[in-house]
């Protein structure tokens, strides 16, 4: 099991850890910063900073094959030998990018607020976030960019709590994802809260409040298929280097 300090923090950069497991798969630590894919999120990337003033970078992070698991993927010319089981080492996310899932994130929990039909299918990268719906009445892009230029000036704080899955299961209204069930087992769950505008089940990392999001527009719509409009979104400004 790995700690994941990213539930309880999402705005932690970086953390000491130590080395629990690594082989041609990856590295394992005893706790982290790195969020792994999952729930439409990307998987972060970083350094592991070890005392011998080598970095080993990571190229991606994944859940790994025992549920608790977390691999953080090395670049493909890592020396490995520097990380031997037991070493301290400094775990640091590439916060620019993070930063950018992050408001994507809280962002497309704005747009469930907005579009009230169950999502089949979600993405969320730096350069973009895609949510697909399952729907077949048509969606107006000014219409969602003005709701979500709505939302993010309100400043609605946003927080994650947990529920017992008791709680869950007797509001089964609160899971919007169709592609995307809680995780089940541990006897709580992670709801994030937008305050006023939305609560859903979610373990990503989101931004405090919905004014950190920024300008954000919708840059597409797509007929997905019969039953399924996909909503693509672009930050306003351009792409930071
Ligand atoms: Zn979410």
């Amino acid at each position: 099991m790995t700690e994941e300090l990213f539930r309880e923090d999402a705005t932690l950069r970086q953390c000491r850890a130590r080395v629990v497991a690594v082989d041609g798969s990856g590295v394992q630590l005893d706790r982290t910063v790195f969020y792994p894919l999952g729930g439409g999120q990307a998987g972060d990337t970083g350094v592991l900073r070890t005392g011998s003033g080598a970095d080993v970078r990571i190229v991606d992070t994944r859940k790994g094959a025992q549920p608790g698991e977390i691999v953080h993927l090395c670049a493909p010319d890592a020396d490995l030998s520097l990380l031997a089981v037991g070493t301290e080492v400094t775990a640091e996310i590439d916060w620019q990018r993070r930063h950018r899932h992050m408001r994507f994130h809280t962002a497309t929990h704005l747009l469930c607020a907005l579009v009230p039909h169950p999502v089949d299918g979600c993405s969320i990268t730096a350069d973009y976030a895609r949510l697909d719906f399952h729907m077949i009445e048509p969606l107006d892009k000014e219409t969602l960019t003005q709701g979500l230029a709505r939302l993010v000036a309100g400043g609605h704080a946003v927080s994650h709590r947990w529920i017992s899955e008791t709680e869950l299961d007797a509001n089964p209204q609160l899971v919007r994802s169709m592609s995307v069930q809680p995780p089940r087992g541990h006897g709580r769950v992670r709801v994030m809260e937008v305050d006023g505008v939305d609560l859903q089940p979610c373990g990503g990392t989101h931004v405090s409040n919905t004014a950190e999001i920024g300008p954000v527009v919708v840059t597409k719509i797509e007929k997905k298929s019969a039953k399924t409009r996909r909503v693509v979104l672009g930050f306003a400004e351009p792409a930071e280097g």
